[in-house]
């Protein structure tokens, strides 16, 4: 380990322990950026441009709002740390906004708006998803620029305001901004932990694949008869298609055509703990029990390891 890395670390872990971190994330919880809440789109603009831009300006980032393309959706914020061509670019997503807070159902009468500590655990809005995530992120980047004086590598900041509503204008701004966004590596640190005491590191990301499902049998409206009759029902096959969604990436087509349709590549059971050394339990997850078969496939492996497809739709 070379000495600058080392004392990075030392530097970062002296830091967290004065309480730097959690004084850095109280002051961005206490931003109320719910983006479900339209009364909130000041707040959201205020925490890019009041907190996370002079943060990150302090670090050497230029930074700049970007309009989200899409009409009445929150900005971005687009920053870029640039050290030498040569170097490889690392790009950092994030995101401000969080769910809703449902104030009046804290107990204690505690507020989602003030993270406190309690036997151990932060508790307040966004501290698990994705303030808590983007804050380390960027204090890791300032011990080491403290250390060294430079990254070693340049760095670009994505951090949007709208995930928690599906991102609106993400993908059009990446698109518009491709150019920009170019980077060697992505590190987007928003996806979910095996363990809550344990650092986790993903080689890759899971996705989202939309499409629609249509049985198209024939022109015009019939009559089917008793139960089907002589002509097949669309709407008992579109049932059956969707009642088989629920396995290992694979959609049933056997109502339909006979045989089934891989979606995705179908990996293999990851190990339940033991020799991976993955923590691959329910244990802590106290009422989160797999609502997948077969049954021995436990909530994290389901959510962290293997494919699925899980019909989210109307
Ligand atoms: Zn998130």
């Amino acid at each position: 380990m070379t000495a600058s890395r080392t004392a990075a670390i030392a530097s970062a872990t002296a830091w967290f322990d004065a309480g730097s971190l959690q004084a850095e994330l109280k002051r961005r919880v206490a931003f109320p950026t719910e983006s479900q809440n339209l009364a909130r789109a000041d707040t959201l603009v205020a925490y890019l441009s009041d907190e996370i831009g002079p943060t990150v300006e302090r670090l050497g980032f230029q930074w700049q709002l970007w309009p989200n393309p899409a009409e009445g959706a929150p900005p971005m914020l687009f920053a870029e740390r640039h050290e030498d061509a040569s170097l490889p670019t690392v790009l950092i997503y994030g995101h401000g906004d969080v769910v809703a807070g449902y104030d009046a159902q804290w107990s204690d009468g505690r507020s989602p708006w003030e993270l406190c500590a309690i036997e151990g655990k932060w508790f307040g809005r966004g501290t698990a998803d994705n303030k808590g995530q983007h804050t380390v992120n960027l204090a890791a980047l300032g011990r080491v620029l403290e250390q060294r004086g430079r990254l070693g590598f340049n760095a670009k900041l994505l951090l949007e305001m709208g995930e928690e509503i599906g991102s609106p204008g993400l993908r059009m701004a990446c698109e518009r901004h491709a150019e920009r966004l170019s980077a060697d590596v992505l590190i987007a640190s928003d996806g979910p932990r095996l363990s809550s005491d344990r650092s986790t590191i993903f080689l890759g990301s899971r996705g989202a694949f939309n499409f629609d499902l249509d049985v198209v049998l024939r022109e015009g409206a019939h009559h089917s008869g008793n139960w089907g009759g002589l002509l097949a029902n669309p709407g008992t096959i579109l049932a059956s298609a969707i009642a088989s969604i629920p396995m290992d990436g694979v959609i049933g087509r056997s109502s339909m055509r006979g045989g089934t349709a891989k979606l995705l590549g179908c990996g293999r059971t990851p190990r339940q703990g033991g020799a991976s050394g993955l923590p691959y339990t329910n244990e802590g997850r106290k009422g989160a029990r797999s609502p997948f078969r077969p049954s021995n496939r436990c909530v994290l492996s389901r959510r962290c390891a293997r494919p699925a497809g899980t019909d989210t739709g109307p």
